[in-house]
């Protein structure tokens, strides 16, 4: 690394402590934080910057951050990240067994061994429960659905940096129907991201981007995934010259869900199915990054775009 990266990268850490100690408050564990009014307000300005975008034929649907363990299995994702998913756990068993577990406690051994998993997960991705809604309610209608959801996700990445938490808020806007229809959502949000980061004062350049699936047999898959262009990504540097922050991703299913959950058109035809994600708590950081700690002196345009 040049000296000017690191000059950038130590620029950038030092802009993260002074975000972290404004507007975080640590919870004793990396990567998940206490958020201050401040950074609230914000992170809720860009919610409805985003609902104001939405299109009036979207259904919205809010899921709380667990979901169905049996879904998650279903859509495949332990083939594909099975190191970032949280599994709910707790103490089974009758009287006796539950309190001699938590006794263990007291006794300066482990508790957490007799645990065994219940029936939920923590959502990592707020659209995976909209498939299976979506699914029983009968074939998709011509002109396919929109969904607008969200959650609070989890993904097991216990890191220090305030880019990548272990908690954190995500909206998406999901397209299901035929290729046609999913493909040209996409490419209309990929164009209005680059207005959407242009109002904010964002420098978001579009990339086309894969998942971090898992182990060799992953890279792979990010390869293939990569070649069928089947992701994008609107990245956004934190500060000058650093490696740039993936705040929205721009997804093509293909027939994946419309598979899983037996989506399919009137004539049997699978469905098809992409999504839009809004990493919320990415892009709030983006802004105290690139402009600055106080939002009274944030650029007109930007204020204006916020409604502040
Ligand atoms: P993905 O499903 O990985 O494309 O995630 C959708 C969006 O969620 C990303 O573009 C990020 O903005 C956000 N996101 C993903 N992982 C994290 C994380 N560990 N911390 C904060 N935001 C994240
Ligand atoms: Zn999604």
């Amino acid at each position: 690394m040049s000296g000017t990266n690191l000059d950038h990268e130590a620029a950038a850490s030092e802009s993260f402590d002074s975000i972290r100690a404004a507007l975080f408050h640590p919870m004793g564990v990396p990567g998940v934080y206490a958020r201050t009014a401040q950074y609230e307000d914000v992170l809720q300005r860009l919610s409805a910057l985003i609902t104001r975008l939405r299109d009036p034929r979207a259904e919205v649907l809010r899921f709380p951050p667990v979901m169905s363990r049996a879904q998650v299995e279903k859509s495949g994702y332990l083939g594909s990240f099975p190191n970032l998913l949280g599994c709910v756990c707790a103490l089974h068993g009758t009287e006796a067994q539950i309190l001699q577990a938590a006794s263990l406690h007291e006794q300066g051994g482990r508790w957490t061994d007799a645990l065994e998993a219940s029936d939920l997960v923590l959502s990592p991705a707020a659209c995976y429960p909209a498939y299976p809604i979506a699914a029983s309610r009968g074939p998709v209608p011509a002109g396919g659905l929109l969904f607008d959801v969200s959650a609070d996700c989890f993904r097991h990445e216990p890191s220090r940096a305030l880019d990548r938490l272990q908690s954190f808020r995500m909206r998406e806007y999901v397209r299901i129907g035929s290729p046609q229809d999913v493909l040209s959502f996409r490419e209309q949000w990929m164009t209005r991201a680059a207005t959407l980061s242009a109002e904010l004062g964002l420098p978001g350049e579009l990339d086309v981007a894969s998942d971090p699936f898992f182990g060799r047999v992953g890279q792979v898959m990010a390869v293939s995934q990569r070649q069928q262009s089947l992701k994008f990504e609107l990245l956004i540097p934190y500060a000058k010259g650093v490696k740039p922050t993936a705040c929205m991703s721009f997804n093509y299913h293909q027939d994946h869900f419309g598979a899983v959950w037996g989506l399919h058109d009137a004539s049997g035809v699978a469905a098809h199915s992409g999504c839009v994600a809004f990493g919320m708590d990415r892009l709030t950081v983006a802004m105290f990054c690139v402009h600055g700690l106080q939002p009274r002196l944030w650029p007109d345009s930007v204020r204006r775009a916020l409604q502040m």
